[in-house]
């Protein structure tokens, strides 16, 4: 089972590969977008990290009500809002459990994907972080290990792809050829849940 432990030690796990990793984010968005997406995250998953510190929340669906509040309110750029009503929904959909089983959070992980799709109107194939999240779902039934090789595999995927949504549609056919910012900090995201179920 997952308790609220496990969902503190996935963000804190997100904010430390946000951290490591900030540069390439950033070098990524500079290809297709404006150069910003590691510095957004960072500023972002920071917060996330001392909220849960101060508030201590007690189950799995208050820390991602939280983590998801903190994203949209800290970020300013497009990821925020997007990451933010992913966790919230995740959250939303785990009720109020104590703690929850795997296959519960893979059907809550994917009513939170849905709400990014609604919120943002991107589909696969659009070279968002859509394309590194539901590859993760479909591969949840396997275990985490198995989920984040297959957001890596979806974000790198989105290298021959043209953007369709976002800041790297205004580029047209030279947003190709470029791994997406967003798909592959999703693809930090889903690894920092095979870390979390380390301990
Ligand atoms: P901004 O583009 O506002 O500077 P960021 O650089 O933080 O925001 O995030 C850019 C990433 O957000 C993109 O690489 C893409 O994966 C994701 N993104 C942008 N727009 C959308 C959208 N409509 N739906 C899903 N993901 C999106
Ligand atoms: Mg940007
Ligand atoms: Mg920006």
């Amino acid at each position: 089972m997952l308790d609220a432990d496990f969902f503190r030690r996935w963000m804190t796990a997100t904010a430390v590969s946000v951290d490591r990793e900030a540069q390439r984010l950033t070098d990524l968005d500079s290809a297709i977008g404006d150069a910003d997406h590691g510095s957004n995250l960072q500023r972002g998953f920071t917060a996330v990290r001392q909220e849960l510190e101060q508030e201590r929340p007690g189950t799995p669906g208050e820390v991602l009500a939280l983590a998801g509040k903190q994203l949209i309110s800290k970020v300013g750029g497009a990821s925020g809002p997007l990451y933010g009503t992913l966790l919230r929904r995740t959250g939303k959909a785990l009720g109020d459990a104590p703690e929850v089983t795997e296959a519960q959070l893979a059907e809550a992980l994917r009513s939170g994907v849905d709400g990014v799709m609604k919120l943002g109107g991107a589909a696969p194939g659009d070279k968002t972080m859509i394309d590194a999240l539901v590859p993760a779902l479909d591969a949840l039934a396997d275990g985490f290990a198995a989920a984040s090789a297959a957001a890596e595999q979806g974000a790198r995927d989105t290298v021959p792809l043209q953007a369709r949504k976002g800041r790297a549609s205004y580029l047209g056919e030279r947003s190709i050829g470029h791994q997406d910012p967003g798909a592959t900090s999703s693809a930090l995201l889903i690894a920092a849940l095979a870390e979390a179920a380390e301990g």
